[in-house]
């Protein structure tokens, strides 16, 4: 065997050996989504469509069975095994496997709730916060309390819990759970991850906000058979999450999908970030509120409550034609035209899910911004992602926290050999 060619086969066969967990793993988590995204199904099907062996699926979905996460269903009574005179055998996914709680942490309110392990909401509840006003260790044994409630509430045991899913909006290090900044706290590099641990006792998981509702599209809502999509939200910050190949992008740190601060202007309007000229500086709820202060005068921004107030007015300004206001809307849609358009240009997305308080502003703003975008195409029509305004509130959200969580720490435990909840106490 020639020199070259024998370093390529050591090193196949060096790297071959840790692989094998990690496709283990990836194939566990594969036939759990795949269980996840049919409902029922049977194990032939599993197969033909994550393309995994008939017999590892056999191996695995028995390993799931054992430890709980998935069970045996009647299944359609259509399937070719009946016919053959064999015994059924569709799988489901156990809903009380496991449960996840979701808190998402708001400018003014921090709102938690229960999902089981199809990520359905058991309960859910909200608390009206400042959360500029408290310290983090203060939030944490508020979270700690309301979770100790949703629990008691719903009569669900504390050891069913696999973990806790936190959405915040800002630059969160995903990996090491630490709010690097966000537009809702004073502090900076708030390791919020291992404070909710040591006042819970639970396992903790913290990402961007936006990631969740990226999550939620793909795993529940209208991105769940598309590989490729885009999350934009709009309303205290401009938010994204990217899509791609069927999975979140974070980026190295984290930080990925930044959209609220990329540059849209050199020397621009200030942001929050404290830098200037990003797209938030133009489109976010601040940034419009900004400009109505000019157009009400006596107007006071002073806090959050006031700006979603003064925003709401000047929307039906605009709606009722008065030209100043149209002009502050299609001024920030065309922005955010604009930043869409960059991002089509690098991602290529067939279709972007607009998200957030802004989807319920004046219809100049949603004309603005599409008559913008259309406009940035090379050849028209084409690379131009489809829009989708989705609407929803805090439910698919949480359900964005629970699958965040429920996937997390059931693959890791399961790759472990552990677990999830003891088997006995499976119903
Ligand atoms: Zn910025």
């Amino acid at each position: 065997m020639p020199a070259d060619d024998e370093d390529r086969h050591s090193e196949r066969r060096v790297r071959s050996v840790p692989d094998l967990d990690a496709v283990r793993e990836a194939n566990r988590a594969r036939i759990l989504a795949c269980i996840r995204e049919a409902g029922i199904i049977a194990r032939i099907e599993i197969s033909n469509l994550t393309g995994i062996s008939p017999a590892t699926v056999s191996v695995i979905t028995g390993k799931l069975l054992e430890d709980g996460l998935i069970e045996h269903s009647e299944g359609h009574g259509d399937d070719l095994s009946v016919a053959r005179g064999r015994p059924k055998s569709f799988l489901k996914l156990n809903p009380h496997a496991a449960y996840a709680v979701g808190i998402k942490l708001g400018v003014q309110r921090v709102f938690i709730s229960l999902t089981n392990f199809l990520g359905e909401v058991v309960i859910s509840r909200a608390r009206k916060v400042a959360l500029r006003r408290i310290s983090p260790q203060v939030l944490a044994r508020l979270c700690a309390d309301e979770i100790n409630a949703v629990l008691g509430e719903t009569g669900t045991p504390r050891s069913r819990l696999a973990g806790v899913g936190v959405g915040c909006p800002g630059l969160v290090d995903h990996r090491q759970g630490v709010i690097q900044w966000s537009p809702i706290f004073e502090d900076q590099f708030i390791p919020f991850r291992n404070i909710m641990e040591e006042m819970t006792g639970l396992r903790v998981v913290v990402d961007n906000d936006v990631n969740l509702v990226g999550l939620a599209e793909q795993c529940f809502g209208l991105g769940r058979n598309l590989p490729d999509f885009v999350v934009v939200t709009v309303e205290a910050g401009v938010g994204m999450a990217i899509v791609l190949d069927g999975k979140l992008r974070r980026g190295q740190d984290g930080f990925a999908a930044e959209l609220g601060h990329m540059k849209i202007r050199p020397d621009g309007q200030l942001c929050r970030c404290g830098q200037r000229g990003c797209l938030e500086a133009y489109v976010a709820d601040y940034a419009i509120a900004r400009e109505a202060a000019t157009f009400f005068a006596a107007t006071d921004l002073g806090d959050d409550a006031a700006i979603d107030s003064t925003i709401d007015r000047l929307s039906i300004a605009a709606d009722s034609g008065d030209e100043t206001a149209r002009e502050i809307f299609i001024r920030a849609g065309t922005m955010l035209g604009i930043g869409i358009g960059n991002v089509a240009k690098l991602l290529n997305p067939p279709v972007v899910f607009l998200s957030g308080e802004r989807t319920r502003s004046a219809a100049v703003f949603f004309e603005a911004m599409e008559r913008s975008l259309t406009a940035q195409a090379i050849l028209p029509g084409i690379g131009v992602p489809r829009l989708e305004i989705h609407r929803w509130g805090d439910e698919l959200w949480a359900r964005g926290a629970a699958a965040l969580v429920l996937e997390t720490f059931a693959s890791e435990r399961l790759a472990g050999g552990e677990s999830v909840i003891p088997p006995q106490a499976a119903e």
